[in-house]
């Protein structure tokens, strides 16, 4: 069994929080740690009515300063210190990100209980962070009308799986599949099996991006090259190519254009204009012209 690797949305819409959805938010759980990206207004009610495990929450990455993907941040941090909170969370986002939360917590006498360390970024650049022995989240530049990164999240080793078919022919116990996914052979009376002929190749580490604002942009696909799973932002559907250029915001069709360029076969996508108080209209548009689409829902989980 591969480890658990998926996104919850817990915020689709554009600026407003209308039509019953609210301003961006996911969680990426990768092998039962959870990780949140951008913190919309709504967020902490979003993380209580879809029972996101705080104590499971170690890092938050914020794509750009505006509000509709950070606002949320000092209802956040400060109800996780009401509510005693003691492991350590590192906020990750663009420069200016720190004098944001440090003046809020100096104005609002907040108290914080838990050690909150935060990392700023350079927008225009590639970093990268290893977040865990088997994960590593890129930040890579966005174009937007303020400093805005995307972020790949990449699994970095996928763990060996034995031949469901050699475990029953030679009857293997608990110990012997523990030591053949270390890299043993398996001895049976005098015959010596080699551990390759046991195991299975190896999948490919699986990759999620996440696009968040930013205007139609082909710079973004080496970036996201071959991810497993993609989130691009689609404000407009199709015709308000216009209207998104003026406002540094992507269209459906041009967000379908980026992820077949990128050879990415499934795409949620999310963000939505509140001129659209019915959000099905974006699959009626857009997955007869790509069939790996995903109506980004709030609540909603989707496998990388
Ligand atoms: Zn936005
Ligand atoms: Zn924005």
């Amino acid at each position: 069994m591969s480890k658990k690797f998926e996104v919850t949305i817990l915020g689709v819409n554009s600026a407003f929080p209308v039509h019953g959805r609210h301003p961006s938010c996911q969680i990426v759980n990768f092998d039962e740690r959870l990780y949140m990206i951008d913190c919309g207004e709504a967020t902490q009610i979003q993380v209580a009515k879809y029972k996101i495990k705080r104590n499971k929450l170690d890092h938050i990455f914020i794509s750009h300063m505006h509000g509709d993907h950070c606002y949320g941040l000092p209802g956040l941090l400060t109800s996780f210190a009401l509510g005693g909170r003691s492991e350590p969370l590192v906020l990750h986002g663009p420069i200016g990100i720190k004098k944001f939360i440090d003046v809020i917590i100096e104005v609002s006498g907040a108290y914080m209980p838990y050690d909150l360390m935060i990392k700023e970024y350079d927008t225009e650049v590639i970093n990268t962070i290893q977040v865990t022995p088997n994960l590593t989240v890129s930040t890579f530049p966005m174009k937007h009308r303020i400093p805005t990164m995307g972020f790949r999240f990449q699994e970095l080793i996928t763990e060996k799986n034995i031949n469901s078919v050699k475990i029953k022919e030679h009857n293997l116990s608990i110990d012997e599949i523990i030591s053949i996914k270390n890299g043993s052979n398996l001895t049976r009376l005098d015959q010596v099996i080699d551990n390759s002929d046991l195991i299975l190749s190896p999948a490919k580490p699986r990759s999620y991006s996440y696009c968040s604002d930013t205007v139609y942009d082909i710079e973004l696909v080496p970036h996201i090259s071959d991810s497993s799973l993609l989130y691009h932002e689609t404000t407009y559907l199709n015709g308000l190519e216009k209207v998104a250029a003026e406002r540094f915001h992507t269209t459906l069709g041009q967000a379908i254009d980026i992820a077949k360029r990128s050879n990415i076969e499934r795409m949620i996508i999310g963000h939505y204009s509140s001129r659209y108080p019915d959000i099905t209209v974006f699959l009626d548009e857009g997955l007869p012209l790509y069939s790996g689409l995903k109506l980004g829902t709030e609540g909603e989980t989707y496998k990388v």
